[in-house]
């Protein structure tokens, strides 16, 4: 008997006891994390690649170089807590994730509104963590790991803040863009 998910609880929101094979939440779960892991490894990559330029944007340069450091703390938990379930390390194979690998594309490092595409890349890619923490809550929890729902709501909570933040201080962004663009700092 399939019962709907309760809409009040939302986030905390997953399959009722009986209703799933705990064995079957726990394959989800692992996966969940290696592909957390592949995740955060594309973060920090494009998170290097940004924080190297941006001169002219001094916030969001160190936004970004905050982030970059709150990535890697990030994967290095998700390692641990695939180590502490009996995951070798050395097998944590990097999943190939085709929407990130999507809003990597998206990346223009040539163009000169780059600053502009990335930014809306960077906020696409926040929310695909999002999505992807918000569901590894949900098989932890039906797994009954509840180290791993913890850690990824911790990480969860630090996506959240870089997306809203990526979103109230784009209007900022653009605005430089646009002076930057008047001052001949930047090209068209
Ligand atoms: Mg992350
Ligand atoms: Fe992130």
């Amino acid at each position: 008997m399939q019962q709907p998910l309760s809409t009040s609880s939302g986030a905390m929101a997953g399959p009722q006891p009986g209703t799933f094979r705990v064995e079957d939440a726990r394959e989800m779960m692992i996966t969940g994390l290696r592909n957390a892991h592949g995740l955060e490894q594309q973060a920090i990559e494009m998170l290097e690649r940004n924080a190297e330029r941006l001169e002219h944007y001094p916030q969001l340069k160190a936004r970004i170089a905050q982030h970059l450091e709150e990535s890697r703390q990030q994967q290095t938990m998700v390692a641990q807590a695939l180590t502490d379930l009996g995951e070798s390390p050395s097998t944590i194979k990097d999943t190939v994730m085709g929407m990130a690998q999507n809003v990597q594309m998206m990346m223009h490092a040539a163009a000169s509104d780059e600053v502009l595409k990335n930014s809306f890349a960077g906020y696409a890619f926040e929310h695909f963590e999002i999505a992807s923490y918000k569901a590894l809550m949900v098989m932890a929890r039906a797994a009954g790991e509840s180290r791993v729902e913890q850690v990824a709501q911790q990480i969860l909570r630090q996506e959240e803040e870089m997306a809203s933040w990526l979103g109230q201080h784009l209007p900022e962004i653009v605005s430089q863009h646009l002076v930057l663009m008047g001052s001949g700092e930047q090209k068209r």
